[in-house]
């Protein structure tokens, strides 16, 4: 997802093919043994590099997993079709880790099961176009539940999970879960996009001070490799600097290992993201559903996010491309300011006083 390209952005179709196969190839030399891509990455164009990276005997060496673009699932002979475009842009007969990617509740039931792709996906398992069967989530704790107990094929999932997102999206609770019930757990945005690589200024002079001077994306790794029900932690790499620091974060990291000082730094690092919330939304969804089809909770993180990490740009971006197409409901703007969710917020949040301003903060063009 995050390939070296021309202008340094991850939507680029422009990717620096000699670079990404040089850092891909590298990165197996130096025992990294599972690649993630998926089909819409790069435009398309990620999981062509990748194929010319893993030929000439790297294919062997790694699990590769790429996804089922979810949202295309429009008709049952969908999947095939894609599967088999994937394989051929991959160069090879076999998906280890196959997805059905970005999973949500409106994807799930209007997509997934009307048109039957999980019958479609058994049969490849069986014909052996793809070994292990899974699913990445984005939306609501709920949804995730939904999904993971909606069927007993899985055999992992992938979950957006990083120290600053225990109670988001699936969460601890569902990392668990997964554990429990067997699934492997693939772990993805460790980093938050990067941005608890580069935290504000006052957790960067928390850590400068510490003992060790630790790395704001070495401790946030650590957190996750330290955790047994964690899998595999897949963190998106540019350039040869991000390999190598993630390789020796990887080198001395593993389960039940976090130090007490570490543990009392991410507590530190947690309550100051926690002050520097402007709205006390705890995404408890019971403001949901608005009439007017708001996905309020979904506004509200965005809208701290950007305050949190000083990162008005990438919460931009989010507003724009998650609630902008529609499947995970409609921005603030669709708020007529009925009031009906304001009784049944716990926090007693004046929504409809935010919902103005936060689309007027997120729909500015980026300075
Ligand atoms: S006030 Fe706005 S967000 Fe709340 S229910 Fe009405 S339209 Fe939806
Ligand atoms: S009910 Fe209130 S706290 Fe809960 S998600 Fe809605 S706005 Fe946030």
């Amino acid at each position: 997802m995050r390939l070296p390209t021309d202008t340094g952005d991850w939507l680029s179709p422009n990717v620096d093919e000699q670079k990404a196969i040089e850092l891909i190839r590298t990165a197996i030399d130096s025992g990294v043994n599972y690649i993630d891509t998926a089909y819409p990455y790069h435009n398309g164009n990620s999981e062509i590099i990748v194929g010319k990276a893993l030929r000439n005997g790297y294919r062997e060496k790694v699990h590769l997993a790429t996804k089922c673009p979810s949202w295309l699932m429009e008709t049952t002979d969908a999947f095939d079709r894609i599967l088999d475009e994937q394989l051929k842009k991959l160069q090879t007969d076999s998906v280890d880790f196959y997805l059905i990617h970005a999973l949500n509740k409106i994807w799930w039931h209007d997509l997934i099961l009307k048109n039957h792709i999980l019958s479609r996906a058994e049969a490849a398992l069986k014909d052996g176009r793809i070994k292990h069967l899974g699913f990445s989530f984005h939306d609501q704790s709920e949804v995730f539940h939904e999904i993971l107990n909606g069927y007993d094929g899985w055999s992992f999932c992938q979950i957006q999970y990083n120290y600053m997102n225990t109670n988001t999206q699936a969460g601890t609770r569902g990392l668990k879960a997964a554990a429990e019930k067997g699934l492997a757990v693939v772990i993805m945005e460790p980093l938050l996009g990067g941005r608890l690589a580069n935290p504000p200024k006052v957790i960067k002079t928390l850590l400068d001070n510490a003992p060790g001077k630790p790395s704001a994306a070495d401790l946030a790794l650590q957190w996750l490799w330290d955790q047994p029900e964690v899998s595999v932690v897949l963190s998106g790499m540019s350039n040869m600097k991000q390999l190598q620091e993630n390789l020796s974060s990887a080198s001395h990291s593993s389960a039940n290992s976090l130090t007490p000082a570490q543990r009392a730094l991410i507590a530190q690092a947690q309550k100051i993201y926690a002050e520097r919330t402007q709205i006390p939304c705890t995404k408890c969804s019971y403001c949901q559903p608005c009439p007017n089809g708001v996905n309020i909770p979904f506004c509200f993180e965005i809208y701290n996010d950007a305050f949190l990490h000083e990162d008005m740009a990438t919460a931009r971006m989010w507003y724009e491309i998650f609630l902008g197409n529609g499947a995970r409901g409609k921005n603030a703007d669709a708020c007529i300011g009925c009031r009906d969710c304001e009784s049944r917020c716990p926090q007693k949040i004046p929504i409809s006083e935010w919902m103005p301003k936060v689309h007027e903060f997120l729909s500015a063009p980026a300075a």
